[in-house]
């Protein structure tokens, strides 16, 4: 089943229609690297239980093959509109323009992928520091939720693990800790 955006506007939707199916909450599987193998990847995903695959967008250069996936299998790839903090330079404002104007569109299941990258290059990071709230206050105004970059989340982990502390993202919507729980039986 497949529920419209505007109906319900969280992957938490899809679990309470299916409690045990899984879903991955970030998969970029439109992404050229994968031109020869993309349907074997799918099918791969759908045979090991994975029922819902969300797509988080890079920059206005993915948007299309984004799509074309998601329009290849409305029932299974989800479309999610952000500007990547990778993608983010020294003048974002078009880039973003272009994320408001597709998120109105109500396309979308998120906001995504956003965050702030650290980690391969700080040359923009005050645009990035913009941009990623610029992105959130959306997500906000349109109650979508939000999927962070890795390398976002990464340096959220390492700042809270130094207080002992586990992170809800590295908790959250994670498939491999679901299939690891599901193993030992939690
Ligand atoms: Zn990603």
């Amino acid at each position: 089943m497949v529920l419209p955006c505007s109906e319900s506007l969280t992957f938490a939707a899809f679990r309470r229609l299916e409690p045990d199916m899984y879903i991955d909450t970030h998969a970029h599987l439109y992404h050229k690297q994968f031109d020869n193998d993309r349907a074997e990847m799918v099918q791969r995903a759908l045979d090991a239980g994975v029922r819902k695959l969300f797509l988080p967008n890079i920059d206005s250069t993915s948007v299309e093959a984004m799509h074309a996936l998601c329009d290849e299998h409305p029932e299974i790839c989800f479309p999610m509109m952000g500007l990547h903090p990778c993608s983010v330079g020294e003048d974002p404002s078009r880039d973003l323009a272009e994320v408001e104007r597709l998120l109105a569109t109500g396309r979308y299941w998120a906001v995504g992928e956003i965050g702030i990258d650290a980690h391969w290059d700080k040359t923009w990071l005050t645009q990035q520091q913009d941009a990623f709230r610029q992105q959130v206050r959306w997500a906000k105004e349109l109650a979508l939720p939000v999927v962070m970059s890795r390398a976002a989340r990464a340096s959220r982990k390492r700042s809270r693990s130094s207080r002992k502390r586990k992170t809800s993202a590295s908790r959250a919507f994670s498939i491999a800790s679901q299939v690891r729980r599901k193993r030992r039986g939690a």
